[in-house]
């Protein structure tokens, strides 16, 4: 198994000198860390956080891209744009882009799709919320969210990062046990292989509140092959705690 990947969202949260105290902070403390890890950063800290970045082992990504190459379209950010910047990941389909600003699970499979096209790796988002649990259907829901990736993006589909974040989880403090994190996430992965024979190459996250304290338990899952970290990414020694969980994790 490759190693676990890390991958933290800053979220609108930042500022140009607080930036630079939390990345000297983890790339004091990151060491030969045995893990993947990446920032996925607000729009205008890119090229600041990009120049941070140099010569480190830490990926950049941004928290969202535009289902759109270029034009009208105003407010939004194309892939091509990413690049420009060094752009590793793009979160797409985050819970709080699908609540606040209306996206379909169509839209978040043609944003995947132009991730893919412009050698940006898509972390695709799925969850479900506490009144879809309570209701017997969150596998209904993250199959029929990621189904709708499946089929815009076809057999590329094995270069895509999945991140099951149960929405009930994301920012609250409240974070799925192992057990029912590892339940979905086996479910997602016999979903993304039945639709391609490279489903190995695929990393499936878990993101809701995972911290310092909980990490260990969730990353020793079987499908469970990193994090995606919201809270928990914005202060260094937090950050580190979970690099070093998932370090501990290659064994
Ligand atoms: C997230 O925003 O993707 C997330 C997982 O947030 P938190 O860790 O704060 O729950």
């Amino acid at each position: 198994m490759s190693s676990k990947l890390i991958v933290g969202n800053w979220k609108m949260n930042g500022g140009l000198a607080a930036n630079q105290v939390l990345l000297d902070g983890i790339k004091t403390g990151l060491g030969a860390m045995r893990c993947r890890v990446g920032v996925c950063v607000p729009f205008p800290y890119l090229a600041q956080v990009q120049l941070l970045l140099a010569n480190t082992s830490v990926d950049l990504g941004s928290q969202d891209v535009s289902a759109q190459v270029s034009g009208a379209y105003t407010g939004e950010v194309s892939a091509p744009m990413l690049r420009d910047f060094g752009v590793r990941y793009a979160i797409v389909g985050h819970s709080e882009r699908r609540q606040y600003h209306g996206e379909s699970d169509e839209l978040v499979a043609l944003k995947t799709k132009q991730a893919l096209a412009h050698g940006i790796t898509p972390i695709v988002c799925v969850g479900e919320t506490l009144a879809q649990r309570e209701a017997g259907e969150t596998e209904a829901v993250v199959k029929r969210q990621l189904a709708a990736v499946i089929h815009e993006n076809g057999h590329c589909i094995s270069e895509i990062v999945l991140a099951y974040e149960p929405v009930w989880a994301i920012g609250t403090g409240r974070t799925a046990t192992p057990e029912q994190a590892q339940a979905v996430h086996a479910v997602l992965r016999a979903q993304i292989k039945a639709a391609t024979a490279h489903a190995e190459r695929v990393s499936i996250l878990y993101g809701g509140s995972m911290n310092a304290a909980n990490a260990a338990d969730l990353l020793a899952q079987a499908d469970i092959d990193g994090g995606l970290i919201g809270g928990a990414s914005l202060k260094a020694a937090d950050f580190l705690s979970i690099l070093q969980a998932a370090h501990r994790c290659a064994g």
